[in-house]
């Protein structure tokens, strides 16, 4: 086996957005040398004046001398421009090591890692749960797909940026659980504002509601986690874009699809996650979804009312 990514090893990392950029404050601060990339030039100045990071100029140069890549981009469609077209396979040293930590599609980084394995480069998928905040205070959870002695090679430096360092499986198994996660969050989070919404209309207060819920069998983490600090505040910022949260929705939904797995309440999950991205700003954070439901209802009542006014006349 090739030698494990310990501190002191060269990284190039491209993606330096709300997930990227605190994960290269991690690894800088943890000894690693980042060579870093961003199509956003502000993106790249946040970190410039940052010890022991190296803004590149392009995306081939953070290859140079690299045991590893990272990514961190949005998803399967811009990895496959930069992996491919931006030429960063074709840059890579033999025996070097690509990360993809986004949240891709599995049967994507499975094309992508056979176009790896033929210039000698292994891919690992290594996608993340914990948010912003998570990523900030190295707590996140991070999926691994690959085979075992890849895996074994990336775990010290995965091990700066989470608490919990899993292996899921073969290549493509860290984006197939955590796609599968985030549809199964997506879920809870539109349940959870359905019934919040039911109880606010029916006089509970939600702070009490989401008390007793937390010690009780229908929590999880929209209730524990996004009501208590990201809706009842109204700050709506998690840091999670309600775009890529329906990427993420789309993607598992495909995964069920493609194995013939029953998909009937996560296909209706995804069309209402769809529905409030289209009447959503494009940069609306996924707690917004609550807004959207609010607002949806209301039209709804609205309507009702004015039919059931017009039936009468
Ligand atoms: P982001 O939009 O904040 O960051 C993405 C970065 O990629 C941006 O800085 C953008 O300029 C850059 N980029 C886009 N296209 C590029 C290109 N062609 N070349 C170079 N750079 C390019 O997104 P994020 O929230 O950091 O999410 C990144 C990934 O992590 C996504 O797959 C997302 O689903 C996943 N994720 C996000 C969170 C979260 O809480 N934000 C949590 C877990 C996983």
């Amino acid at each position: 086996m090739t030698d494990g990514l310990v501190p002191g090893t060269t990284a190039g990392f491209i993606g330096l957005g709300r997930m990227g950029r605190p994960m290269v404050e991690r690894l800088t601060e943890a000894g690693y040398l980042v060579q870093g990339y961003d199509s956003s030039e502000s993106a790249v100045d946040a970190l410039r004046q940052r010890g022991g990071f190296s803004p590149m100029e392009s995306i081939a140069r953070t290859a140079d001398g690299a045991a590893a890549v990272i990514l961190m981009l949005p998803d399967s469609g811009v990895v496959t421009d930069v992996v491919v077209d931006g030429g960063l396979l074709a840059a890579m040293t033999p025996g070097s090591v690509l990360l993809d930590m986004g949240s891709s599609d599995p049967r994507q980084t499975r094309t992508l890692a056979t176009k790896a394995a033929d210039v000698g480069v292994t891919f690992i998928d290594a996608p993340v749960s914990g948010g912003v905040s998570g990523a900030v205070a190295g707590t996140l959870t991070v999926m691994v797909g690959g085979e075992p002695d890849g895996f074994a090679r990336v775990q010290p430096l995965l091990s700066v940026l989470g608490s919990r360092v899993l292996h899921c499986g073969p290549v493509g198994a860290g984006h197939a659980v955590k796609a599968l996660n985030n549809l199964l969050s997506a879920t809870h989070l539109l349940v959870t504002s359905e019934a919040m919404e039911a109880a606010r209309r029916f006089g509970l207060d939600p702070a009490t509601v989401l008390d007793i819920i937390n010690t009780s069998s229908g929590r999880s983490g929209s209730t524990e986690n996004k009501w208590p600090n990201y809706i009842l505040p109204g700050t709506y910022d998690s840091g999670f874009g309600l775009r890529l949260m329906l990427k993420d929705m789309r993607t598992a939904l495909d995964v069920a699809r493609s194995v013939e797995a029953p998909h009937e309440l996560s296909r209706r999950a995804v069309e209402l996650w769809s529905d409030a991205a289209e009447a959503l700003d494009p940069g609306a954070d996924h707690t917004e979804i609550v807004r959207w439901l609010r607002h949806s209802a209301q039209l709804a009542g609205a309507e009702s009312a004015s039919n059931s006014t017009s039936s009468k006349d």
